[in-house]
């Protein structure tokens, strides 16, 4: 591998973890890493002062290729996954509807159907659209808004995590990135959270037709609730949220919260509070990370990398430091177990580019200099220009003897885990019926949301110019489009809300 002014092999990564040699390299540092990369995500929008920004992807990339990092790392451009791909979770109307829905639809039918008054001058009320029930139906409007190329955003998104577990499944990389996927709201009938198809669910799907037990860990300020829920009833897959909880979206993720059925125990709730530092959460990830990685001892691990928990996210009100975040990839990576590393929330951009480029720096197993090489987005990164970022002096209000008790509650569901199910696998699932849909009531949907409407656009990163980026090499189509309809062993099984 070239060595690069601006990325140095780290010679003192100390993981503490279970750092064992891999196969596929000589030593217990390095890892053949796939990086999927959709050159067009920067440019889908979800409207003016929405806090999403597809655009922080591609300001992460800007700043893997200036720190080089893209020589050290397959680069691929995502396959977009199918409707039928998109299917194997979603159901079939949501699907349709995504599909076909466009903001130009939406204002011709406004104008179509915008009069409330009937041909007889008597007001017909309620009165509306097919296409405004079906807004209302699926969750989309406010927090996920209909915008240009929704759809394609969805394909690039959730086919990068697709090929990421193909590349995984074939063997053919030790680490797998999408900074586009991680969008763990999403359900299988609506839209969340910013979240429209849930990749990482698509993405286990697929993993496990080569893996017995995958685990999935999940950093976002927030809960991982559309993940858990799907896998809710299955030891299959185990689901580790560490969150904020408590009048916060998207509500769920109590510590009672474990599982079902088959699943219980199999389903891990971290709930935190305002404020937590490196130190305080690392204080729960290892040892909670460690028991659950010696007790279930998965084929593939997937790490949910939502930068929304980092200090100074507008939305969240965590203060972790990028070291701090990143110290959760590193960990997992020691234990050389086939890894997915995916995205999620993150609402400053900067810290979001920032926080994407080191932990790619860690995949790969590099340690970067400090200080930022120029790019087309340096202004962004003033007036430090610095890669870390300091924590807030913000109170923890994490207290101590909170953070033992929630530790020892959780060992103690942990204890009741036999070890290592030996789950019924075949190697080519049989297809399975799922569960009749059920209607959603939607007065009982959480009243929090996860954006309270205020405008995000006066930033000065907002107004900087798009550049285009470069991507190294584009992968052959990496998933057969022919097997998307195969199901699965695990029962994707849409639960009422108990929280
Ligand atoms: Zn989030």
């Amino acid at each position: 591998m070239p060595a690069s002014p601006t990325a140095v092999s780290a010679d003192t990564y100390s993981s503490g973890g279970s750092s064992l040699p891999s196969p596929s390299a000589p030593d217990a540092r390095k890892r053949r890493v796939s990086y999927f990369y959709e050159p067009s995500i920067g440019d889908y929008y979800y409207g003016q002062g929405h806090p999403m920004k597809p655009h922080r992807i591609r300001m992460a990339h800007n700043l893997v290729v200036h720190y080089r990092l893209h020589h050290l790392m397959e680069v691929c451009r995502p396959y977009p996954a199918s409707a039928a791909d998109i299917r194997r979770f979603h159901s079939e109307d949501y699907v349709d509807f995504l599909a076909s829905i466009t903001p130009q639809f939406l204002a011709a039918s406004a104008s179509t159907f915008g009069s409330s008054v009937a041909d007889d001058g008597n007001s017909v009320h309620p009165f509306e659209s097919s296409s405004s029930r079906q807004l209302r139906r699926f969750n989309v409007g406010e927090d996920c808004p209909v915008f240009e190329g929704l759809f394609e955003f969805c394909q690039a998104s959730a086919g990068g995590s697709i090929g990421a577990a193909v590349k995984l499944n074939r063997g053919d990389a030790d680490i797998a990135i999408n900074w586009a996927g991680g969008l763990h709201h999403a359900k299988k009938c609506e839209a969340s959270g910013f979240c429209y198809v849930n990749d990482i669910v698509l993405g286990i799907l697929e993993l496990l037709k080569f893996h017995k037990r995958v685990l999935y860990v999940d950093i976002d300020v927030h809960h991982g609730d559309g993940v858990e829920e799907a896998f809710y009833t299955t030891d299959r897959v185990m689901t580790v949220s560490f969150h904020k909880f408590g009048d916060f979206f998207p509500g769920t993720g109590h510590i009672k919260d474990v599982g079902f059925g088959t699943g219980k125990y199999y389903a891990l709730n971290v709930p935190l509070n305002d404020g937590i530092d490196d130190e305080s959460f690392q204080g729960l990830f290892r040892p909670l990370i460690s028991k659950v990685m010696e007790i279930y001892q998965p084929d593939a691990v997937v790490l949910q990398c939502g930068a929304d928990s980092l200090a100074g996210d507008r939305l969240g009100c965590f203060n972790l430091s990028v070291r701090g975040h990143a110290d959760c990839l590193r960990f997992l990576r020691s234990f050389n177990v086939p890894l997915m590393v995916l995205g999620g929330g993150g609402y400053t951009m900067r810290n979001v580019a920032r926080c994407w480029c080191y932990e790619t720096a860690v995949a790969v197993g590099v340690e970067p200099d400090n200080k930022l090489p120029y790019s087309e987005y340096y202004e962004y990164f003033g007036p430090d220009y610095t890669l870390h970022i300091e924590p807030k002096n913000m109170e923890n209000k994490n207290s101590l003897s909170d953070l033992e008790k929630i530790r020892n509650v959780l060992l103690e569901h942990l204890s009741r885990l036999q070890h290592s199910p030996s789950v019924p696998f075949q190697d080519r699932p049989p297809k399975t019926e799922s569960p009749e849909e059920e209607e959603v009531d939607m007065d009982q949907r959480p009243t929090c949301k996860l954006w309270d409407g205020e405008s995000y656009d006066s930033e000065p990163e907002d107004l900087a110019p798009h550049y285009g980026d470069i991507v190294e090499s584009h992968s052959t189509p990496s998933h057969d489009k022919t097997e998307n309809t195969a199901g699965s062993v695990v029962t994707i099984f849409k639960l009422n809300s108990s929280h």
